[in-house]
């Protein structure tokens, strides 16, 4: 375990250089999504404890984006629960997106499901730098988490945002069923994809959801697989994201040594995540830069 963690360190070093990217997310639209993901509290099949409200008034978004500034984010992704935005919605998205790029000097990134060509193009007119458009796990293990939509209708999305010259933020979520065969399969399957982003969930079972009684990864397999995906994945940048804190529990610091290079600081979507000083004090004591610089 510790020639994986060794080499995939020196790995990331190599390839991304050493540092931390810090990004922040907020739930803008929350529940009563048509799909069916056996993961998700948020869709309107489960009978679940999250409290749906509609998308949220731009003054709204525009306040947590401060505080995710003032905390060291560099990124605000604005994310919506739904297969896809409606024409009012998008629009609604587009004001805030403005709004946002007008008060802040946050680079903002959004996250509204499947996207028509017209509408990829817009956001990057806006000046929308990343989409994040997870295609959840590998293509095998797909018809056992969703069925209202495939793999391939997410990964259109992905493909259309790389055609825009948006920064695709593209990865999954761990502990739902699949073998680490499968993880690996995945891994190669976001490495064709070429994402620049790669998010790495962890499965957090939701009261309510087909998944509830999952088994959660442990945090020793955790570390191993976040250096795996390095591996498999050496010029991305990978991000620790929802399930972060319950899984890898006091294991947080190794996964940054053992190859992520990004996380989400603060709440995620519907979980709350460790507060923002408790991370930034972990980076300091790794003595982990934070990191603003553009990445393509
Ligand atoms: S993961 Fe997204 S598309 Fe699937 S149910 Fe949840 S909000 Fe809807």
């Amino acid at each position: 375990m510790s020639d994986l963690i060794s080499l995939a360190r020196k790995v990331t070093l190599k390839y991304k250089g050493d540092g931390v990217f810090l990004r922040s997310i907020i739930s803008a639209q929350t529940g009563n999504c048509p799909e069916d993901c056996s993961f998700c509290s948020q869709s309107a099949h489960f009978d679940t404890e999250v409290e749906a409200h509609p998308l949220m008034a731009a003054e709204k978004i525009l306040g947590a984006a401060k505080h995710a500034e003032k905390m060291g984010a560099m990124d605000f992704c604005i994310v919506i629960s739904a297969k896809g935005p409606t024409p009012r919605i998008f629009n609604k998205v587009l004001e805030a997106v403005d709004l946002l790029r007008e008060e802040t000097t946050l680079k903002i990134g959004c996250s509204l499901g499947d996207l028509k060509e017209e509408q990829a193009f817009e956001l990057a007119d806006h000046g929308v730098w990343r989409y994040n458009h997870n295609v959840e796990t590998c293509r095998s293990h797909f018809p056992n988490i969703c069925t209202t939509h495939s793999y391939d209708d997410r990964a259109k999305t992905a493909y259309l945002v790389k055609e825009t010259g948006m920064n695709l933020c593209c990865g999954g979520i761990l502990g739902m069923g699949e073998s680490v065969r499968q993880r690996v399969e995945f891994a190669f399957e976001l490495k064709d994809m070429d994402p620049t982003w790669v998010p790495i969930n962890f499965l957090n079972p939701r009261p309510g959801t087909p998944f509830e009684k999952f088994e959660m990864v442990s945090p020793f397999e955790a570390v191993k697989t976040i250096s795996i995906f390095r591996l498999i994945l050496p010029d991305k940048i990978i991000m620790t994201a929802g399930g972060r804190e319950v899984t890898l529990r006091d294991l947080q610091a190794m996964g940054l040594v053992a190859g992520a290079n990004a996380m989400i600081l603060g709440n995620y979507l519907t979980t709350p995540g460790r507060t923002p000083e408790e991370d930034l004090r972990m980076l300091d004591d790794l003595e982990m830069p934070i990191r603003k610089d553009i990445v393509n």
